[in-house]
């Protein structure tokens, strides 16, 4: 994503869209806010690349090491690079090589001959590198390259015609001059997908895979990070040390990585290797409570793939400014600042632990066995997003893996234009693009299926084939299909055919007939997505009573009718989909006591969601009122959590009912995300009864009860809150809480409280919630009467609105200026002409920086 970006991680209340690299969940963040939906639709005209098949990079030549040895100049952000990079032809003899060389001086082109370094001719159009070769050179005989260069990330540009690149700098140098106040300097890198060739010349293509030396000279102060095995140490005498990473086993270019600066660094280890946590400092008391499972995971990810972690060591960075979610470079994954959470903030839980697993699975499934192409990216990510399913059941129990698999359908379904493109994609406007809700949460949800259908032991088998056939290679979806026939001794180009090389998803509806005279029952499902038919194996669950019998039956036709003979009396439930896996949209007819049987004895997630959210529609029933009650206490806190968003409150009879069970779930829920639900479902009363509650609970150590009890007592006694808000905002406050603060602030405070709000706005870390705030802010800014105070807000929205990496901007920036243009004209509508040109003057003038 950007340098710039700072603190615009989204991650933690989005739906998951994981990103290794890439841009897309912060947008998905800002597009749920429902603040840019406009934004989306300026896709551009030109739709020349539906006919551009992207076949995977011809290899003509292959890369075998690559050796840097790199400084810094943290005052041009340079790095002035050395590279000595081996090479042979793949297989047809050659006389020249082409590198991907970015944005670079070049100093020498050299062939190490005889320890000499020769000169060689060579073409550079600041993009691609072609070197003549001294002669024509066979599959057999490896040569190696000297070059000397100077990386100039921040001065790359955007080749005429070709694809922008303009946030794709690799390397990133962060407060370089130590300008910026209470932000660290960090030099830290980007790979994925093609833009480690910044900062080296290779062939940055992801079926290449080269062991790899990095030597670093960097101040003496900072502590250095890379792939492989810090090997030794050299200080020198200038106040810089030379720090020597070694890589023996080969991986793909974009893996590679450095990070630097000054973080603590807390070691755990696995079976003899270094598991490490680079953080800031002031994060280091609680490194293991954010990172401290990665043994585990490590343990857990090793087991079932039956393939011990491959690689030297793991650890994790947290880079200030990070322009993605994380991403995992091979050995040492990067994370996004959003992983650095502090104590309060962990009271409601890790809300990294997600990405954590997520990074760590790349480590078999990305890096040991790499995409061949982008096209293919699906090997890559789809596993990466199915982690976080496996991890979740593994350690938290099968509740938690069913909600993060449920999840990532609906994730999926969102999106409506994601049902049009195919999971394996070698079609696509701009290589990016694979990112997305296709290759990630869709591409989990069809992991998951097959895993149903063959069963387990065959699923993880045949992961282990895979990666054992492939291991240091990269590989595409089809060597996938192979394994698993190879396993299961069954052809599934079907099923790769349905789910991998086509699009879209199955729209189900589901009738019932019972015969109770003949004693049976059929079960109607008809497809009705349109011509293209799926095959759906599934299985059926018929229930008396607790006694389940499951049917196992193919779903293929426009409509399929399936009967099956009472065992008992007329069945209590017939649960299609009895685990609740299919990737579909559904419409089940089920009557109210099905749905009741349903919570109760098929029991899954799914099972009890789907009984909540039927009896939320049905609340003037007193049995559905019965279940919401057992749901508002069920064993697992995202339903309790469903179960409240689902009660309206303004209704009287509900509210009479629920508001008892409610008031208590406040004070006593052992999920504090829960309690904080609770106590703003509570505020809505208005109820001057609850204030004990409210100003007790803004003192909670969880940020999400402080800031709804702060804002639910906003609603009661406004003059108290705003109190209480001026007194919070002076201690650190994050997420829910400084949203609130922000909201009192505005909502009850008057212009002598101008300062306090601006402050707390500026100071707001996360931008999904400073985002929010804009409205908000900005309305707060047409009452404001000082032309100082003014300009002072002003001038703060404009540097969020420029804080917004450049790859964004194209569409947050309307959203600004919009809402600039509008304080503008209700300034120039009450005669404040100085105000409104002001404004104006900012909305213009901040276009040049774009
Ligand atoms: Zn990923």
């Amino acid at each position: 994503m950007n340098v710039i970006q700072s603190k615009l991680t989204l991650s933690v209340q989005t739906p998951k869209l994981r990103k290794c690299g890439k841009a897309l969940f912060l947008l998905s963040g800002l597009i749920s806010c429902g603040l840019l939906l406009h934004a989306q639709e300026q896709q551009s005209g030109d739709e020349a690349w539906r006919k551009q098949y992207r076949a995977s990079a011809t290899k003509y030549n292959d890369l075998i090491h690559t050796k840097l040895d790199v400084k810094f100049d943290y005052d041009k952000s340079y790095m002035y690079g050395k590279e000595w990079v081996t090479i042979k032809p793949h297989f047809y003899p050659t006389d020249s090589l082409s590198l991907d060389a970015k944005g670079m001086d070049l100093h020498t082109v050299a062939i190490v001959k005889d320890g000499k370094n020769v000169p060689l001719k060579y073409d550079y159009d600041g993009m691609i590198l072609r070197v003549h070769l001294d002669r024509i050179y066979k599959y057999t005989e490896k040569y190696t390259l000297y070059i000397n260069y100077t990386a100039k990330p921040n001065e790359l540009k955007v080749h005429a015609g070709s694809a922008a690149i303009t946030d794709a700098k690799g390397l990133y140098f962060i407060n370089p001059k130590g300008e910026e106040k209470d932000k660290p300097t960090e030099i830290w890198t980007q790979g994925e997908t093609e833009a480690n060739s910044v900062w080296f010349p290779t062939i940055d293509k992801p079926n290449q895979k080269t062991t790899e030396e990095i030597i670093m000279t960097v101040p003496a102060k900072y502590v250095t990070l890379s792939n492989g095995l810090l090997v030794n140490q050299k200080t020198n005498g200038d106040g810089t040390r030379t720090d020597y990473w070694k890589m023996d086993l080969p991986h793909a270019p974009y893996l590679f990585f450095m990070g630097i600066g000054d973080f603590a660094v807390i070691k755990d280890s696995y079976k003899g290797k270094e598991v490490s946590y680079y953080v800031e400092k002031a994060y280091a008391p609680v490194a293991r409570r954010i990172f401290g499972h990665t043994p585990e995971m490590i343990a857990f990810y090793s087991r079932i793939t039956g393939i011990d972690y491959p690689w030297a060591k793991y650890s994790q960075m947290v880079g200030r400014d990070y322009v993605s979610g994380a991403m995992e470079n091979t050995t040492c994954t990067l994370h996004g600042d959003g992983a650095q959470q502090d104590a309060r903030q962990l009271t409601d839980g890790n809300d990294w632990e997600d990405i954590i697993a997520h990074e760590l699975f790349h480590q078999w499934f990305g890096d040991l066995v790499t995409t061949e192409s982008w096209s293919n990216i699906t090997v890559n990510e789809s596993f990466a997003d199915y982690s976080e399913t496996l991890w979740n059941e593994y350690k938290y129990g099968k509740d938690a893996g069913d909600a993060v698999n449920y999840q990532g359908i609906q994730s999926y379904l969102q999106q409506p234009e994601s049902a049009e493109k195919n999971l394996v994609r070698f079609y696509y406007a701009d290589k990016e693009d694979v990112f997305d809700q296709v290759s990630y949460p869709k591409g989990g949800r069809i992991l998951n299926m097959l895993r149903y259908y063959v069963g387990d032991s065959a699923f993880f088998k045949s992961l282990n084939l895979y990666l054992t056939t492939n291991k240091f290679k990269s590989a595409e979806a089809q060597n996938l299909r192979l394994a698993f026939e190879e396993v299961t001794g069954q052809d599934l180009n079907w099923y790769w055919n349905q789910w991998y090389y086509n699009s879209g998803h199955p729209k189900l509806n589901i009738d019932y007939a019972y015969d109770d005279a003949a004693k049976k029952v059929q079960v109607i499902v008809g497809q009705t997505q349109g011509e293209k038919l799926f095959r759906l194996p599934i299985a059926i669950d018929v229930y008396n009573g607790a006694t389940k019998s499951r049917h196992k039956v193919w779903i293929e036709n426009k409509t399929d009718t399936f009967t099956f003979a009472y065992n008992g009396g007329k069945p209590d439930l017939v649960n299609v989909d009895g685990d609740k896996i299919l990737l579909c949209e559904k419409k089940d007819n089920k009557t109210l006591d099905n749905y009741l049987h349903q919570y109760k004895y098929a029991g899954g997630f799914v099972d009890r969601r789907e009984a909540v959210d039927f009896c939320a529609k049905h609340l003037d029933d007193a049995k559905a009122q019965s279940l919401m009650k057992v749901a508002l206490n069920d064993k697992y806190y995202r339903i309790r959590n469903f179960t409240l968003s689902k009660l309206d409150l303004k209704k009287e009879a509900i509210r009479t009912i629920f508001e008892p069970l409610i008031a208590a779930m406040a004070e006593h829920d052992n999920s504090r995300v829960v309690r904080a639900r609770a106590i703003d479902l509570l505020g809505n009363f208005g109820n001057p009864a609850y204030k004990d509650l409210f100003l007790k609970a803004t003192s909670d150590s969880s940020y999400s009860v402080a800031g709804n009890a702060l804002a639910a007592l906003s609603e009661i006694d406004s003059v108290q809150a705003l109190a209480l808000a001026k007194k919070m905002q002076k201690a650190p406050a994050k997420g829910e809480l400084s949203t609130a603060i922000s909201g009192v602030l505005i909502k009850s405070g008057g212009e002598s409280d101008f300062d306090a709000i601006a402050e707390n706005f500026e100071k707001m870390p996360t931008s999904q919630n400073k985002f929010q705030m804009v409205m908000p802010f900005s309305s707060m800014l047409t009452k404001v009467t000082s032309t100082d105070k003014l300009k002072r807000g002003v001038d703060l929205l404009i540097q969020f609105k420029e804080a917004i990496p450049a790859a964004y901007r194209k569409q947050t920036d309307p959203y600004f200026d919009n809402t600039l243009n509008g304080v503008a004209a209700q300034k120039q509508a009450s005669g404040l002409q100085d105000q409104a040109d002001y404004i104006k003057t900012k909305v213009t003038g901040s276009k040049k920086a774009f």
